[in-house]
């Protein structure tokens, strides 16, 4: 399977000019496309393709002080989300984020804990090791101005998550209930920085809104991820619900947090599973919280008017439920069939 692999890059001066400036010839080549393409528009030509472009584009690369590597890459992109947005990608000016993107792996040079592209050493943080074969990658640039190096790695499926099975019933109040039981809570101190935020933003501060937010993003994301980890190393089948956060009713803010805290877990625990191995399903968990764990009878909370419902006992089978613990298991079982099938 093929994963990307994310490392920062230590920045001192000399670095950031030489990668601003790549940047900057990045985007020459990308109008450059648009405007070939804009060209062929007018003169009723059908729109080139990729290989079209790096046809046109040949020999630009010297000049322009890019990897002739980079050069197709641009060209292979513009042509690749043009033709999946089936319009003329957007205009890259000063404002865009930095991207180098490459396409083979011997454009680039790994030598201890720093990286070699066009004859130049950037040192990276080395946040974890890199194990198996790069594929292609890029030079990236995100809103805080920081560089990053992607690589895209093929890695070696490997055999080794647990030995249980879970469902997984992901909701507004506790992120996740589990069928065992278990309740992961969403961590708190998120809520400390959602007060800072608000008052940089009444502040009108921008940057340091920015600041706050990624590190926001990046708790959560760290967060989600050393529940994803556990959760396979645990188990060998994992099922989740496939709830959306739009079609609840609670505030817009909340909203996406939760849109994005869901789709990131559900998102890691996919492919934390296939690389260990581990089997993972999505069902539908429309009825999951109406139907008993027990016994089968549709007797739980129904709808809207029930949502403040928690706790429920059956009236078929007289078995008293958890909604979230309930609705975990219905998910484990509806998965569980799903795999069976
Ligand atoms: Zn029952």
């Amino acid at each position: 399977m093929i994963l990307t692999y994310r490392y920062r890059l230590k920045e001192p001066r000399a670095a950031m000019r030489e990668l601003a400036r790549q940047a900057q010839a990045v985007n020459f080549v990308w109008n450059f496309c648009g405007e070939t393409q804009e060209a062929a528009r007018k003169w009723g030509r059908c729109w080139p393709s990729g290989y079209d472009l790096i046809n046109l584009t040949h020999g630009s690369s010297h000049e322009l002080g890019l990897h002739s590597d980079t050069v197709q890459a641009i060209c292979k992109q513009f042509a690749h989300s043009r033709d999946t947005h089936k319009r003329r990608p957007r205009w890259r000016g000063r404002k865009s984020l930095g991207w180098i993107p490459f396409q083979v792996k011997r454009a680039i040079r790994m030598d201890g804990d720093a990286v070699v592209f066009l004859k130049r050493r950037y040192r990276l943080w080395m946040s974890r090791k890199l194990d198996g074969e790069i594929r292609c990658g890029s030079f990236a640039q995100n809103a805080r101005g920081r560089w990053y190096l992607n690589l895209q790695v093929e890695i070696a499926e490997k055999r080794d998550c647990g030995t249980g099975q879970i469902g997984i019933d992901l909701g507004l109040k506790t992120l996740a209930t589990l069928s065992t039981g278990e309740k992961i809570e969403n961590p708190r101190h998120l809520a400390q920085y959602a007060d800072k935020l608000a008052i940089a933003q009444r502040a009108g501060r921008k940057d340091r809104a920015r600041v706050i937010n990624a590190k926001i993003a990046n708790c959560r994301k760290h967060f989600l991820h050393a529940v994803s980890t556990r959760l396979v190393r645990e188990n060998r089948r994992i099922v989740v619900g496939n709830v959306n956060a739009l079609g609840l009713a609670k505030t817009r803010m909340a909203k996406s947090v939760l849109d994005a805290s869901w789709s990131q877990l559900r998102s890691q625990l996919r492919y934390k599973a296939m690389r260990h191995g581990a089997e993972y399903i999505e069902v539908d968990e429309r009825f999951t919280t109406q139907v008993c764990s027990g016994c089968g009878a549709v007797s739980g909370p129904k709808g809207i008017a029930d949502l403040g419902v928690r706790d429920w006992v059956c009236c078929e089978c007289g078995l008293s439920h958890d909604r979230d613990i309930n609705s975990a298991i219905n998910i484990l079982i509806t998965g569980r069939n799903a795999g069976l099938q």
